[in-house]
């Protein structure tokens, strides 16, 4: 902390952070990799395959069985001998004695001789004996005695025991996204429970006594209160389980009781507002003496102050991460985006904590401020198929997108509509001061 921080927290003088040396700020890379220094994997749990669903194991999964677990039959047919069949054609049908009616399910297993067939149906565990399917469109489908119009290629139609995944084989790694097609693997490999890291509890608070429930009637001077559902909804789109507060008046000890009743219940708390140095800053001056919470400027536009940190420790026990994320609603989206996401990532297990980037066209220039990342919502397209290169540069062949800023008023961090309709954020580095129509640019996905 500086001294002109120190002197002028908690007081009606203004903008201590915007005269503090630029030194003292940090870039987004440090910031981020102070947040991801003092956040791990949350402790795995072991869950029912019902709630597995997008979390990351922390296990490998063996299967119990052979998968599939007997030799099978991949239609509906009949099962034959192989040898009886030899001769079999449309021009020289072959009708055979049907000993067995085999569905899915059976665990009969009449042993077949030459010269005979069982009905079987997808599925059903293939007779002793047998050594081949013929589909049901290529016999008369008779169910005393069958006419056969085909001769079937070795093993036809049957699924081998063991030919997806033997007894004992990984059919999952630790690490790996429990998407719903690897759930059902866990499924088939007969396991009913699986080790994942489990999902954090994120509360959500919004600081501003100007701020009311959306739908209320506003007086002049209040406004709805958007960041709680913003971040609420990108918390679970990140994974976590959000706990939305809602909006807190700008009252030290309002905001102080509502943590401390937070802080046993939840893994992380996300504050946004009263983290600037205005007069009523109060997450500021509930968080920065508690010593666990830093508020150091960094070097980004939107989203220069950020505190982050812990709750205190209760019994040893570590509180719960802090982030106060700025009031603007475009600059908490842009600090959930740049910081949040990523730690509730690492907390998931997820090896992954970025999103993907795309190289882009800009189509229209805009400002940048020097000395600060920017970080432009953006709308990303796909160049259309007949778009031409004007220029002949190689530039506009190699990449597929173009993109523009989302609300006209360029990076303005109260823009709530324009942030609506992006679905990017350009990211545009500290010493960039401009972007050209046409230049190449960075584009996080964000949807
Ligand atoms: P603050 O960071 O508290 O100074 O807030 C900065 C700006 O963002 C002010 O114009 C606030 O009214 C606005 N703001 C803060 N919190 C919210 C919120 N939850 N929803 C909508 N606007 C907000
Ligand atoms: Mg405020």
């Amino acid at each position: 902390m500086t001294d002109t921080e120190r002197t002028h927290d908690h007081t009606h003088t203004e903008r201590a952070d915007a005269c503090a040396p630029a030194a003292s700020a940090r870039s987004v890379a440090e910031q981020l990799a102070i947040v991801l220094g003092s956040v791990d994997p949350l402790s795995p749990v072991r869950v029912g395959l019902d709630e597995a669903r997008g979390l990351v194991l922390a296990e490998d999964v063996l299967t119990v069985t052979d998968t599939p677990p007997f030799d099978n039959s991949a239609m509906d047919g009949y099962a034959v001998i192989r040898a009886d069949l030899l001769e079999a054609s449309a021009q020289n049908p072959i009708t055979l004695p049907v000993v067995a009616d085999l569905a899915a399910g059976t665990d009969q297993n009449p042993r077949l001789v030459p010269g005979q067939v069982a009905r079987i149906m997808t599925g059903a565990p293939i007779p002793d004996g047998a050594d081949a399917v013929v589909p049901i469109e290529d016999t008369d489908q008779g169910t005393e005695q069958v006419t056969i119009l085909q001769s079937p290629k070795p093993a036809a139609h049957v699924r081998r025991a063991g030919e997806d995944a033997h007894a004992g084989d990984r059919v999952l790694r630790a690490g790996s996204v429990l998407w719903p097609t690897r759930v059902a693997a866990a499924a088939s490999a007969g396991t009913s429970s699986v080790l994942v890291h489990p999902a954090p509890r994120v509360a959500v608070i919004s600081t501003g006594s100007e701020l009311v429930t959306p739908g209320s009637p506003t007086r002049r001077g209040q406004i709805p209160d958007s960041n709680s559902f913003l971040l609420s909804a990108a918390v679970a789109e990140a994974g976590g389980i959000p706990v939305r507060i809602g909006a807190v008046p700008d009252d030290d000890d309002v905001l102080r009781a509502v943590l401390t009743e937070l802080a046993g219940q939840v893994d992380v708390i996300v504050l946004s507002g009263g983290v600037s140095v205005g007069a009523y800053d109060v997450v500021k001056a509930v968080l920065k003496p508690l010593g666990t919470v830093d508020f150091g400027p960094v070097k980004m536009q939107p989203g220069k102050p950020q505190g982050f940190g812990r709750w205190p420790a209760t019994n040893s026990v570590p509180g719960p991460l802090i982030f106060a994320l700025p009031g603007n609603p475009v600059s908490a989206y842009v600090s959930f985006e740049v910081f949040v996401r990523p730690a509730l990532r690492r907390l998931l297990g997820h090896e992954t904590l970025q999103r993907r980037t795309v190289t882009a066209t800009a189509v229209d220039g805009w400002r940048s401020p020097p000395g600060r990342a920017q970080y432009m919502p953006v709308i990303l397209t796909h160049r259309t198929a007949d778009a031409e290169s004007t220029d002949g540069s190689t530039n506009a062949s190699t990449n597929n997108f173009e993109a523009r800023p989302a609300s006209r008023g360029g990076s303005g961090s109260h823009l709530v509509a324009g942030l609506a309709q992006a679905n990017g954020l350009a990211i545009v580095l500290e010493d960039t001061t401009h972007i050209r129509g046409g230049d190449l640019i960075t584009v996080m996905l964000t949807s």
